[in-house]
């Protein structure tokens, strides 16, 4: 379901739903009319702004601080004023802060798009009341409130700011609904200030103990249940997994060609060691082996450093290595 921000919208006010399914590690935020989300969460009828299922923690970690929020929604209220003494068209001085709410909701962060709803929901129904702008400036001083927080949450789950929150918000703030629905445990809904979700969100994770891990594949930081999870998502264990498939194949290339050439020196080295200890020594015969031999050995280097990290690369080196046997049993049959 889209929304335009005319002076058409539908009428009631529009929820933020957060249920987290910590069996399975999930969260879902749903955006839409309070008179339909109950509807749409359990029967799955009806239409909604935003419904998305995420891993646990995503939105904590998604949330970004925008203090533009409150300059940008500046010309609100300004209208209001304008269009009282010019008897003109207050959307045409709202304008401005129009075209950052429509921004705001299209960026897909879920508290983005639940703002500006909110915020266009308040401006519409303040324009036809007594001492509108000051209703209005108060209520999107609330909405707008959680884009001035600008810490991580991390830091929050690891008590550095604990109370932080806390001392954040007002008695107003606070108000939120939990509900209990036949689909989840429990979920909780908010209309005004988005601060309640987060002390929620953040008192859920503290009593089961999850953390923040980085993960090992991706690096990115994800919420688990323990220290010991080191992979964020299906995708990074498949990518991991693939990796260390590699990563043995690369072993073993290396162990082959290790074995390979091991058993040619050993080759070699025996027959130059029984040239130099036999009874009738041929000096000549063995200063060619020698030569030969420490020729063979660069080679074998030079090649083991250009080696293609493939089957065909090993394969190529063991039956070079091996072929070279026969240049020291020419020089042993030799005269
Ligand atoms: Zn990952």
């Amino acid at each position: 379901m889209n929304y335009n921000f005319t002076e058409r919208e539908e009428l009631g006010r529009t929820v933020f739903l957060l249920s987290l399914d910590k069996q399975n590690m999930t969260e879902r935020i749903i955006i839409g009319k309070k008179s339909k989300i109950r509807c749409y969460f359990q029967e799955g009828i009806g239409e909604v702004y935003y419904d998305q299922s995420s891993p646990i923690g995503t939105f904590l970690q998604n949330f970004k601080a925008n203090l533009a929020w409150q300059i940008k929604t500046t010309s609100l209220l300004d209208s209001y004023e304008r269009s009282v003494l010019l008897e003109n068209d207050r959307i045409y001085y709202a304008k401005p802060s129009i075209d950052f709410l429509q921004d705001q909701y299209k960026s897909n962060e879920p508290a983005a798009i639940f703002v500006s709803i909110r915020t266009w929901e308040e401006y519409l129904k303040c324009a036809d009341l007594i001492r509108g702008n000051a209703l209005f400036k108060n209520i999107s001083n609330t909405l707008h409130q959680p884009f001035l927080i600008d810490i991580s949450f991390g830091d929050i789950l690891e008590k550095k700011h604990s109370q932080f929150l806390f001392e954040q918000i007002t008695e107003q703030e606070l108000t939120a609904e939990l509900w209990y629905l036949k689909n989840s445990s429990e979920c909780i809904l908010v209309y005004n200030s988005l601060l309640p979700i987060f002390l929620y969100y953040i008192n859920e994770i503290k009593d089961q103990s999850f953390t923040f891990n980085n993960c090992k594949a991706c690096t990115k930081s994800f919420l688990s249940k323990n220290l010991h999870i080191e992979l964020c998502s299906d995708e990074c264990r498949k990518n991991q997994a693939a990796q260390q498939k590699i990563e043995f194949k690369e072993r073993t290339k290396d162990d082959k060609i290790t074995i390979a050439y091991d058993a040619a020196y050993y080759y070699w080295y025996n027959r130059v060691r029984k040239l130099k200890n036999s009874k009738n020594i041929n000096p000549n015969k063995l200063i060619h082996a020698r030569t030969a031999f420490e020729s063979f050995r660069k080679e074998a280097a030079a090649m083991k450093k250009s080696i293609n990290p493939d089957d065909e690369g090993t394969e190529k080196f063991c039956v070079w290595v091996i072929a070279q046997n026969q240049i020291i049993d020419q020089i042993m049959e030799a005269d």
